[in-house]
């Protein structure tokens, strides 16, 4: 085991851990985070967020969900084969970073990159974050949506709001170049995938006067996409989109020059993907039928996750607690579900290095 710090200029250092127990035969990751996002209101949750009370079988407190849980079940899942295996056929290992929740740069990535320059490599993967929507059994992650974001800042002329023709509204242009973005849908969506949706996230001019056209408008915005797109056709679609709006006069009757705007992409993109491993998704599906007599829907819904960096080094699922408290007040988990989620895991590693 061992327990590396990263750090970039910028952010903060960042502790993580990688454990394996070795054996002959193929090599199964199960990847967590232990850091949890802010409690909001301590005031405001029934016992304090970090006292780990139960009460009425729920055990409360931030991060019982989302996902010191599901690492507390993926332990005692291996504990539990080992006390009943004379060894394992295969080897297991831990990755469990910090930086999940923060902005994800010294963490999961990193960690990764780090294991493979010492010669690690990987057959199959679990994410142990909450996948399920009410009850066990509900669902498992397979795949997720990429996510992309930009800044459009257009540039007008200042001017009296009397006097148009001496000016240029930046803000006429902005709606012009958002409208284009918003209508039409980008697709109706994938056999796998729900429709890819752009979400204008704030729009800003910052002008106090009422009788002034302002300089300069901006507009932010996110996308997340499906596999009917890469990072790169979906960025040239936004491009060739926003070329063509700036060209049109319907909202600035009298200019003959097109919206002079630039966009900036913003952050990292999070591509896009979905996992084909059919026994990886088979193995599991079979351990949380068993468990729980449902078969979990296979679905790519909702926002990324460490398995966008896992993907690229083996197939990877997610699967872990009900997540309809996750990031609330009064986050809490049903110990019956800790229980339960450990017997899926512990049955998963049995039948994977069977
Ligand atoms: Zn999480």
């Amino acid at each position: 085991m061992e327990r590396p710090t990263f750090g970039e200029d910028g952010t903060p250092d960042v502790e993580n851990l990688y454990a394996r127990r070795s054996g002959n035969g193929p090599h199964l990751m199960f990847a967590g985070h232990t850091d949890v996002v802010p409690v909001g209101d301590a005031a405001a949750w029934t016992y304090p967020p970090f006292s780990a009370a139960v009460h009425n079988g729920k055990m409360y407190g931030r991060g019982a969900v989302d996902m010191k849980g599901g690492i507390a079940c993926f332990v005692a899942a291996v504990g539990r084969h080992l006390e009943k295996h004379a060894g394992l056929n295969g080897s297991i290992s831990f990755v469990i970073t910090g930086d999940e929740e923060g902005p994800s740069i010294n963490g999961t990535g990193k960690l990764l990159e780090w294991a493979k320059a010492k010669g690690e490599s990987w057959d199959a993967a679990i994410v142990g974050e909450p996948t399920n929507s009410e009850k066990m059994g509900d669902m498992m992650k397979i795949g997720r949506r990429g996510g992309l974001s930009g800044t459009i800042v257009v540039h007008g002329v200042q001017g009296h709001v009397a006097y148009p023709h001496l000016a240029d509204n930046p803000v006429r242009g902005l709606v012009t170049l958002v409208e284009s973005l918003l209508y039409p849908a980008f697709d109706s969506g994938t056999k796998d995938f729900q429709a890819t949706n752009l979400e204008i996230t704030t729009i800003d001019v910052g002008n106090p006067a009422v009788n002034v056209i302002p300089a300069k408008a901006t507009a932010t915005f996110n996308v997340r996409f499906n596999d009917t797109w890469t990072d790169e056709t979906l960025m040239a679609e936004i491009h060739n989109r926003l070329d063509k709006a700036a060209g049109r006069h319907k909202l600035r009757p009298g200019k003959m020059a097109p919206v002079n705007y630039e966009l900036t992409w913003r952050n990292r993109v999070s591509h896009v993907f979905l996992t084909h491993d059919e026994k990886l998704i088979g193995t599991l599906t079979s351990a949380v039928e068993a468990t729980t007599g449902k078969r979990p829907q296979l679905s790519t819904s909702g926002g990324t996750s460490d398995a966008r960096f896992i993907k690229d080094y083996c197939p990877v699922v997610e699967f872990g607690l009900v997540g309809k408290t996750m990031h609330m007040v009064d986050e809490r988990v049903a110990i019956a579900d800790l229980e339960t989620l450990t017997q899926i895991y512990e049955r998963f590693i049995a039948d994977f290095f069977a």
